[in-house]
């Protein structure tokens, strides 16, 4: 990506564009220029990561979070020096707010380290719009000025606002959601870790009423608990190959572990084993095929006193 140009404008400074940051920031190329822009006051949290709630914590293992991949236990580490955690104690799930602090944290330390090289910029603004120059992109912000770069990366993350024909839904810990009615009735749409979220809302703000979820195939998420991963080899996985057929294999896997006596996530740990390159014609099928599969099964993994709070 650098080879075409020295100048990054990241747009959205949630996980994943702090991130990117980060791992090009490793770069010894001293005329790396990387532009991050976030329209929210504060970068690193993103939708996931800005809740205060401490029951709102991560569903993966504190070993599963590093913002490094060539260092994947990062943020264990930063939770174990901090004594957040102790070494003995097993799968750690932090509240979320903690990982906001680990990637400010982060950010904070990138940019003193990059005061003096001006390889960082940081602009807490709005973007409104990219447009090509001659150049590269030129990415235009909400106080009328704009910012030229030779390549600009989308990092904005899911949308907030809610669709223009979606009624009176609300997301909850939006601008849209003020004060309710203690002893109203709630409706939740879908049944998985967003679900845990917002009735673990109601349930600390004292909420009475009856809270009524629906989905289509009435999964409750599926804690996540210590297995036996099955072996795979890469040669057994159909890769390259239609996704039908992809999915059809994967969930057929599930269902013979299933009768030998396993567990829908020794297979799901099984496939997490493998070494990511062995796993990039994968990447292109997508995350979605694999999560239908599995979810369409058994529900989406939860930290144990997420779902297991229900
Ligand atoms: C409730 C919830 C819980 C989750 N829990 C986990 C978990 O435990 N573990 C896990 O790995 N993943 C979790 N995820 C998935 C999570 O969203 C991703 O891991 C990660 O936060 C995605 O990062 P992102 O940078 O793509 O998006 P975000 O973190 O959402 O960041 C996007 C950023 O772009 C900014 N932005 C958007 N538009 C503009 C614009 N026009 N101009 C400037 N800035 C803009 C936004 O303000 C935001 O800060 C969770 C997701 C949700 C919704």
């Amino acid at each position: 990506m650098v080879g075409r140009g020295n100048s990054i404008i990241i747009v959205g400074g949630g996980a994943s564009g702090v991130v990117l940051a980060a791992h090009l920031l490793k770069l010894p190329n001293p005329d790396l220029r990387v532009t991050l822009i976030e329209k929210r006051p504060h970068f690193g949290q993103g939708m996931a990561y800005s809740t205060l709630l401490s029951a709102h914590v991560l569903n993966v293992n504190a070993s599963g979070m590093s913002a490094y991949a060539d260092d994947p236990t990062n943020f264990a580490r930063w939770v174990l020096e901090r004594g957040l955690a102790k070494p003995d104690q097993g799968p750690f799930y932090a509240p979320r707010s903690l990982y906001a602090r680990y990637l400010k944290e982060l950010l904070d330390d990138l940019e003193e380290r990059e005061r003096a090289t001006g390889r960082l910029r940081l602009i807490r603004e709005e973007s409104l719009s990219i447009s090509p120059t001659s150049a590269g992109v030129e990415v235009a912000l909400a106080n009328g000025t704009s910012v030229v770069g030779h390549l600009a990366v989308l990092a904005t993350g899911h949308d907030e606002q809610p669709g223009a024909f979606q009624g009176r839904a609300i997301r909850m810990g939006s601008d849209a959601d003020t004060a309710l009615d203690a002893q109203a009735p709630v409706l939740v749409l879908g049944t998985g870790l967003s679900m845990v979220d917002a009735f673990l809302s109601l349930e600390q703000r004292g909420h009475r009423g009856g809270i009524i979820a629906v989905s289509r195939r009435g999964l409750l998420p599926s804690p996540h608990r210590k297995g036996n991963p099955i072996k795979l080899d890469v040669a057994d996985i159909p890769l390259g190959t239609q996704l039908s057929y992809f999915v059809g294999w994967f969930r057929n896997l599930i269902r013979e572990n299933q009768k030998a006596g396993g567990d829908w996530r020794d297979v799901v740990d099984g496939l997490r084993a493998l070494q990511p390159e062995d796993l990039a014609e994968l990447a292109v099928l997508g995350e979605t095929p694999l999560r239908r599969a599995y979810q369409g099964l058994v529900g989406h993994p939860s930290p144990p006193h997420g779902a297991g709070g229900l």
